[in-house]
């Protein structure tokens, strides 16, 4: 593996090292740096919210005077060092994001650790859906999830959910030698832009119930739906009023269709 001395010897000092298991992956490319902080486009004043900053490869970009800065690091030796360099404006988490009380932030960002990068991302959009734009850059297998439509294998709560929220646009694929230690495929930077403003109140309960209708794919919706109280000839009934045959698979259905379903039996779920 080739090394990196300058971010070796910031290891030795502060007697850490790289952990696979938190998905420790630097970036070391200021091309991509740079072009992250062009996409996020901070205007002053925003309160900005960083996903594991690690050793600051992005932080050290922040202006920190002109914003609230907050982050979650689970690394106990980075967040050390997080806390004692960046002093201004901040708060650093010490611990696991998923665990994160969902607060009002304006951006996101985050160079996401791979192992929980899904995990991540439905915490985001679950609990924090009312953010301005996030900038994230993730496996590119992941983007491929995000962006499937009806019929796609990779359609599911999650795709369906950060569409019904915003929009996704790709930015650029990163290379594996952009990041120290590299990883074994390509990554992928993209912005994610809020045009719904959907509250949290709003957003969890769609999402809990974007997954009981996605449990099973091989079961039609109507066999998805045992989850809502009520008889299933009475939830077929409800389907054919919105004009949805019963027997067809939750991936079938449009965005615009699963919002029709949620609608229309919302008050039937006990959560
Ligand atoms: N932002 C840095 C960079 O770009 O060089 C580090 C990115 S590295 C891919 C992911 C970072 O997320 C690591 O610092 C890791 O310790 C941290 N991390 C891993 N799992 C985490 C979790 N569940 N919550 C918060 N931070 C996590």
């Amino acid at each position: 593996m080739k090394k990196h001395p300058e971010i070796d010897a910031l290891l030795r000092s502060l007697d850490a090292s790289v952990l696979k298991r938190y998905g420790q992956n630097f970036l070391i490319d200021d091309f991509i740096i740079q072009k992250t902080f062009a996409t996020l486009a901070l205007q002053p004043g925003e309160t900005i919210l960083e996903i594991g900053p690690g050793l600051g490869a992005l932080t050290k970009h922040v202006p920190f005077q002109d914003h609230t800065y907050i982050s979650y690091e689970i690394d106990r030796q980075y967040h050390a060092y997080l806390t004692k360099t960046y002093t201004t404006n901040t708060t650093h988490h010490l611990g696991n994001f998923l665990k994160a009380v969902s607060e009002t932030v304006d951006v996101i960002l985050g160079n996401l650790p791979y192992y929980v990068t899904s995990d991540i991302l439905e915490k985001i959009f679950k609990d924090f859906p009312i953010f301005k734009r996030g900038v994230f850059l993730v496996q590119k297998e992941v983007i491929e999830r995000l962006i499937a439509q009806p019929g796609d294998n990779a359609y599911g709560p999650l795709a369906i959910l950060v569409q019904s929220l915003g929009e996704i646009q790709t930015i650029t694929d990163v290379h594996p030698a952009s990041f120290y230690p590299e990883p074994h495929v390509t990554s992928t930077l993209f912005l994610w832009t809020n045009n719904h403003h959907v509250s949290v109140e709003v957003a969890r309960p769609f999402f809990y119930f974007l997954k009981k209708l996605f449990l099973n794919r091989r079961k039609n919706i109507l066999n998805n739906l045992t989850f809502i109280n009520g008889a299933k000839e009475e939830k077929t009934r409800q389907l054919q009023a919105l004009g949805i045959e019963d027997n067809r698979r939750p991936e079938s259905l449009t965005i615009q269709e699963v919002w029709m379903v949620y609608d229309a039996f919302k008050s039937q779920i006990t959560l």
